[in-house]
């Protein structure tokens, strides 16, 4: 029997939109399975393995028994070490009890969403984007209003078009600085000015800061440190792109002590808590040695700058320059023309087949914007520079020889 032929899924599963990040891994895994030798651009994750005093942590945990349910907020020693990170990297006094881990950042995201917003309600997110935030704002029932980043912005923030955007109806503002995919950075201006539409029209603000470790240019700065702005911040953060740690799924968030309960509920009615030993890694990444971090982001540093130079030398591609995260977003309208394709999926799809190279369209950033023709694509460059020049120069010799 085929679904078809069953009661049809509740009307909310057709809210969710895949993550297609995932659909190219496995897509990548099965022409590596034939034998094709593909250069990926794709996921998001950083290249080098977990420290070592991070897995033995963990490994230690599980040998000492930490194998059975904890709290849903999270263990008291990794909240603690969380609370000290927070306070000394956004500059703001952060008390243990503002903390809930979580299985990854992600999650954050539902539980935020599905307690502070209702149905009706309108929430603000970036675009292109993370594709969770506007899959998971309609599977709640809101309306999602995308906060347009434009090249001609630098990918930063177009404050017209925000101002624009803030209604009565918006709930909550969405931000991720460093941004994924653009690479776009929101500088402290842009802050101040959404922090004030923030306050005036009494907005949550979800910050996902995934990537502030990862600043290629200038230095992070969080609209939690603003006046007025902790208490209506949700941060997100979380271990996978800091230390290495994506299959480990740990995350957390930082915010209002009697907002924290709430969402700790949200998780004990999902997964009950996160994995006790994966936590106790958490512990030991926050208070261990940073210098795997450090000498990536140094990496992605220069891995950014190969990438923009070579990517810039292609006829009928043009990229701006990433100031932080670990993609580039290049302007591909240019060579789609060339090749007689219609759109940058199309240009993904020849790119994967036809020159072993796999990059991820823009229409897998959110819905294209009112008025939006150009063609981009993201490529993920946390991968060697070896990889970087080969990968760049096949897409060279695919656009070029078109
Ligand atoms: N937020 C952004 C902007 C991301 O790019 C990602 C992962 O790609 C996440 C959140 C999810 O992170 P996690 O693996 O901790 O769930």
């Amino acid at each position: 029997m085929t679904l078809a032929n069953l009661r049809a899924p509740a009307r909310r599963s057709a809210a969710l939109t895949a993550d297609s990040a995932f659909d190219l891994l496995a897509a990548v895994g099965r022409l590596r399975a034939q034998g094709r030798d593909i250069i990926s651009f794709g996921i998001g994750e950083p290249d080098f393995p977990t420290p070592q005093h991070v897995v033995g942590a963990a490994v230690g945990a599980l040998g000492q028994g930490q194998t059975r349910y904890g709290p849903s907020e999270g263990l008291p020693e990794l909240r603690a070490a969380i609370a000290e990170e927070v306070s000394r990297t956004r500059g703001i006094a952060v008390d243990p009890s503002q903390v809930v881990v979580a299985p990854g950042a992600k999650p954050l995201i539902f539980y935020s969403l599905a307690t502070l917003v209702n149905s009706g309600e309108e929430v603000i997110y970036p675009n292109p984007g993370f594709p969770t935030y506007e899959s998971v704002i309609r599977w709640v029932g809101a309306t999602p209003v995308p906060m347009p980043l434009t090249e001609a912005n630098g990918f930063a923030c177009d404050r017209n078009a925000l101002a624009a955007a803030v209604t009565a109806r918006t709930k909550m503002i969405i931000l991720n600085s460093p941004n994924n995919p653009t690479g776009g950075v929101l500088t402290r201006d842009d802050l101040t000015f959404i922090a004030d539409l923030a306050r005036r029209h009494n907005c949550w603000v979800l910050s996902d800061e995934i990537y502030s470790r990862l600043m290629i240019e200038g230095e992070f700065c969080s609209i939690a440190s603003l006046p007025g702005m902790v208490d209506r911040t949700i941060i997100m953060d979380g271990f996978s792109k800091t230390y290495s740690m994506t299959g480990w799924r740990l995350g957390y968030g930082v915010m209002h002590p009697e907002l924290a309960p709430l969402i700790a509920r949200a998780e004990t009615n999902l997964e009950s808590c996160t994995s006790t030993f994966v936590q106790l890694g958490g512990v030991a990444a926050l208070r261990g040695p940073q210098d795997d971090t450090e000498r990536f982001a140094a990496e992605v540093r220069a891995r950014a700058a190969l990438a923009l130079e070579l990517l810039n030398q292609i006829d009928g591609i043009r990229c701006l320059p990433a100031r932080g995260a670990f993609y580039l977003f290049p302007n591909v309208t240019g060579a789609c023309r060339r090749l007689g394709l219609q759109n940058g999926e199309e240009l993904a799809d020849r790119l994967l087949n036809e020159a072993g190279v796999a990059v991820l369209p823009r229409s897998c950033f959110g819905s294209r914007l009112p008025g939006e023709s150009d063609e981009y694509v993201r490529l993920s460059i946390a991968t060697t520079l070896d990889n970087i020049r080969e990968g760049i120069t096949r897409i060279r010799g695919y656009v070029e020889r078109g």
